[in-house]
């Protein structure tokens, strides 16, 4: 669970977030709980932390970006998490998405492939308290097969197509959210699999930055 930025001063900023992704549409309440409680602060460098609580994707570093709050408020809904799952998150990035599943879901496994960026979410999360969450360094394209299946999986990086061994990884009745397209701009997708099939929605137009490996963008 993440202890929550309760008394750190940021308490107003973050209710304004809040009633900002109300504004635009976020019905569900317990993500709107987790991006009231979630310091983003810890999760932004230092140079950007007065924009922490604006509605806007942020650098941080490595060439990276934190998504948009409202982009992922939208993604995390589109699954309708119980609370119960265990999941898989592609893409650690900042590990502000990480912070906010660890308050919706059992337990989350987080593989990030640039290690400098995996290392300092690891820190921020620590820090807000996280402690369902475990980070791993390495090609999530590939899944992370020891902890496998996963009831939902959600991909933090824009793909070319649903790569194969995610699908593999997902338990009968998982979910996946997923960025498909090109590397300019995607559709952000609901993959559910039933059995041997597998049933695809589309979200809406999104932007992330390049799912880079063997079954991403090479
Ligand atoms: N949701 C994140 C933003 C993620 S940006 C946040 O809240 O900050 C997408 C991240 O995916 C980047 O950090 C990038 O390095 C990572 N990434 C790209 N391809 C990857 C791959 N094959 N495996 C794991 N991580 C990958």
């Amino acid at each position: 669970m993440v202890a929550g930025g309760v008394g750190d001063g940021y308490g107003g900023y973050r209710a304004q977030l809040v009633e900002t992704l109300q504004r635009k549409g976020v019905r569900d309440l317990a993500v709107l709980r987790a991006v009231g409680t979630v310091p983003r602060h810890l999760f932004v460098p230092e140079s950007v932390r007065h924009r922490a609580y604006d509605d806007a994707a942020l650098p941080i570093g490595s060439g990276q970006t934190i998504s948009q709050p409202w982009v992922q408020a939208r993604y995390l809904e589109a699954v309708g998490l119980t609370g119960r799952e265990r999941v898989l998150e592609v893409g650690t990035g900042s590990g502000y998405q990480t912070a906010l599943l660890a308050l919706l879901v059992d337990s989350v496994f987080s593989v990030e492939r640039i290690a400098g960026l995996a290392q300092a979410a690891k820190r921020a999360l620590d820090a807000a308290g996280a402690r369902n969450v475990t980070v791993l360094v390495g090609d999530g394209t590939l899944g992370w097969r020891p902890f496998a299946p996963y009831d939902a999986i959600f991909v933090a990086a824009a793909s070319p197509h649903v790569p194969a061994p995610l699908v593999e990884q997902l338990a009968e009745g998982g979910r996946m959210v997923i960025p498909i397209g090109d590397r300019a701009a995607q559709t952000l997708m609901l993959v559910v699999r039933r059995g041997s099939d597998v049933h695809t929605t589309t979200i809406g137009d999104v932007r992330f930055v390049p799912l880079l490996g063997e079954f991403g963008f090479r």
